[in-house]
């Protein structure tokens, strides 16, 4: 399969510092091996999406001189196609009674008396289907990774423990299994994960190209000063992935 990356952000506010580093380290994989690279935003949740920040997001990549090779593809569209894959999935999708605190055993059968919230797998137990009604990330992930062809997917070692368990729904959908590459996390000066919750800044999108420049330096490489497009071609013909440091990093005090 040829090479195919992805960038997946949930529209729940602005990039930060700790996108981009996720989003340069998919795009340069994807075009230092002559791949596609596309973006697909992850609006799932519609309760915690925010309006407009999908356009900010599309015009903060833009400002940084991502180029995408296919149309946006939005999760809210597709729920269609993550229903279908729960029905495939068959008798290895269960109804669940439980709330998170609960002791569940639903997977043996519903207690009695008590109604399904939840659609759950019998593999690690996770929920695909929410109380809400809403589809999980968990499975349309999987879905969309493999609707779009992914080959490869880079992304934040945040999302290392759900790889097992998506890796085991490609198997049970019959589908490819991209390979994974998880990258270090960008801390702030608390050594917390940079993101909206921890009231990450947003990029600034007036000068991208000295932040881009420590984008490239957390993936420990060693960017000279250049402008954007010229910065870029330098990062093309010399990304090294084997570079990336071990670990998690702080990086505060950011722009
Ligand atoms: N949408 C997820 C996030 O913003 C990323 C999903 C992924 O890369 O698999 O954390």
């Amino acid at each position: 399969m040829s090479y195919k990356g992805r960038f997946a952000p949930s529209p729940t506010g602005p990039l930060h510092f700790g996108s981009l580093v996720t989003a340069t380290a998919s795009y340069l994989e994807a075009r230092s091996r002559g791949g596609r690279w596309i973006v697909r935003m992850e609006d799932l949740d519609r309760p915690r999406c925010q309006p407009g920040a999908a356009a900010e997001i599309l015009r903060a990549l833009e400002a940084y001189g991502f180029i995408w090779d296919e149309p946006v593809l939005y999760q809210s569209t597709r729920d269609a196609a993550y229903a279908e894959a729960i029905r495939q999935l068959g008798d290895l999708v269960y109804p669940c009674a439980c709330s998170r605190r609960d002791i569940c055993r639903c997977a043996e059968g519903l207690p009695p008396g008590r109604a399904a919230r939840s659609l759950k797998i019998r593999h690690g137990d996770f929920v695909l289907r929410r109380a809400d009604g809403l589809y999980a990330y968990q499975l349309a992930v999987v879905v969309d990774d493999a609707f779009q062809g992914i080959s490869d997917v880079v992304r934040g070692a945040d999302l290392l423990d759900s790889t097992p368990g998506q890796v085991f729904l490609h198997r049970a959908l019959g589908l490819p299994v991209p390979r994974y590459v998880h990258i270090p996390l960008v801390r702030d000066a608390y050594g917390d994960k940079l993101s909206k919750q921890t009231l990450a800044p947003p990029l600034p999108l007036d000068n991208p190209a000295p932040v881009l420049r420590r984008a490239l330096q957390f993936l420990g490489q060693e960017p000279p000063e250049l402008p954007l497009n010229e910065l870029w071609h330098w990062a093309f013909s010399v990304w090294d992935l084997s570079r990336l440091p071990h670990g998690t990093q702080t990086d505060s005090g950011l722009f």
